[in-house]
């Protein structure tokens, strides 16, 4: 596959390239060049991993080769994406069913499989900050693979205790620090880090950040395990809502749409986040200040994928405003969520953005499906104070919660994080 910098022109890579490097040149973002078209009745008969397998291979095999892509695949999507009924009109996908259950399960886990595969004779180190979730479904997506280390870095107190326990009770190959300071301090010790050339080749410093383009491929495949999953009668009128923060994983349907996925249209949904609906109602650009929310992993307001996005809809000729927006705001969010709890479907904030957006779209003779992004019990706060009911501890969580705290402390020092490197990896 060959890929370009959306920024850069000049610069073109094959996807091992462009999965090590994350980023292009003056912060530029990969995008396929090409993008192959699925022929689609016998992908309806498969399972999710073998239907991906297909996808990826479609995408990847000439430079990879189709066996290599189904191993990365079958290691990687190790847990299901049932769609579930969520009303009369809606379904919800549950993206949620991987170890650390959020979607970006799917996206780490498939990362993390490529940059193995990659990495050759020198081990690499993934540096990544986090304030909570990404850095769960990194560690864990890394854990035990070979010739890869993790060292996460998180504020001190700063997340909530069973994030916490999600990553940093993990040991081998996953080291957790706790910094005493902010998540901005984490993130400029590894921006730090990165911009130190030497450190960086000593260690093989990686970022698996979310503009990484294997994320978005690994995406894809789960808006076509919707479509197998819709009685097919409802195929082809199918509308879905993306609960929206960076937008990788709307990317990554329109660019499921592109390769052939049926689907109707799609409903790009925030919170009081809302660059993007402002954006496609009056084409000005004009990020705000950020939120904080209840669907608090959507309170972006400069969305790292929109290029992407722009650039996908200008090839395929599609105008921007097939697009539909929709901000949802808090009181919006709360009401749909016990709306959904009344339809017998226990929900979560960010999945009732994307079902509240559905609400106000869809036409008579459409279905809806919204992403069920994260497992109500991660939001369990919200949703318990909003529903007035108790949530259960899910067994992944209950299991992580049993064990011991691992993590290291460090000020915020660069020297102390490099004296760190070189203890630990050297
Ligand atoms: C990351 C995240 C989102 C937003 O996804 P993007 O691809 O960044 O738009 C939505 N919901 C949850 C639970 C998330 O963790």
């Amino acid at each position: 596959m060959q890929l370009t910098n959306l920024k850069v022109a000049e610069q073109q890579v094959n996807f091992r390239q462009a999965v090590l490097q994350g980023l292009g040149e003056q912060q530029g973002l990969f995008f396929p060049d090409a993008l192959p078209q699925l022929d689609l009745e016998p992908l309806w008969q498969l399972d999710l991993v073998a239907r991906s397998q297909k996808i990826l291979g479609a995408l990847l095999a000439d430079e990879l080769g189709q066996e290599l892509v189904d191993t990365l695949v079958a290691n990687a999507f190790n847990f299901t994406a049932p769609l579930r009924p969520a009303s009369a009109k809606q379904y919800c996908l549950e993206l949620f069913h991987g170890p650390t259950l959020a979607f970006k399960d799917f996206g780490a886990r498939f990362l993390a499989q490529c940059l193995s595969a990659f990495a050759g004779e020198q081990p690499l180190t993934i540096l990544t900050a986090t304030s909570g979730d990404t850095g769960a479904a990194v560690a864990d997506a890394f854990y035990g693979l070979d010739n890869i280390n993790v060292v996460v870095l998180y504020p001190d107190g700063g997340i909530s205790e069973l994030q916490e326990k999600l990553f940093c009770t993990l040991g081998g190959n996953i080291r957790t620090i706790a910094v005493a300071g902010s998540f901005d301090d984490c993130q400029q010790l590894v921006k730090q880090a990165f911009s130190d050339p030497a450190l960086k080749a000593q260690f093989g410093l990686t970022s698996a950040n979310s503009i990484n383009i294997a994320r978005l491929l690994a995406q894809i495949c789960y808006y076509f395990e919707a479509l197998a999953q819709l009685p097919e009668a409802e195929r082809a009128n199918a509308v879905f809502a993306v609960p929206s923060g960076n937008f990788g994983n709307l990317t990554a349907g329109l660019i499921a749409k592109a390769m052939g996925a049926p689907i109707k249209r799609f409903v790009a949904a925030t919170n009081s986040n809302d660059t993007v609906p402002r954006y496609l109602q009056t084409g000005q650009w004009q990020p705000l200040a950020v939120y904080n929310t209840l669907s608090n992993a959507m309170d972006v307001t400069s969305p790292n994928n929109w290029p992407r996005i722009e650039a996908l809809c200008q090839r395929q000729q599609w105008p921007l405003n097939d697009l539909a927006g929709e901000r949802v705001d808090e009181a919006q969010t709360a009401a749909q969520l016990q709306w959904l709890f009344e339809q017998d479907y226990l929900s979560e904030p960010h999945a009732a953005v994307a079902s509240a957006a559905l609400s106000r779209q869809l036409q008579q003779d459409e279905v809806g499906v919204f992403l069920g992004t994260a497992h109500p019990a991660k939001f369990a706060g919200a949703v318990e104070s909003i529903l007035q009911i108790e949530l259960p501890l899910p067994q992944a969580l209950a299991d992580a919660n049993a064990k011991p705290l691992l993590s290291d402390n460090m000020a915020v020092d660069f020297s102390a994080l490099k004296a760190y490197l070189q203890q630990h990896l050297s």
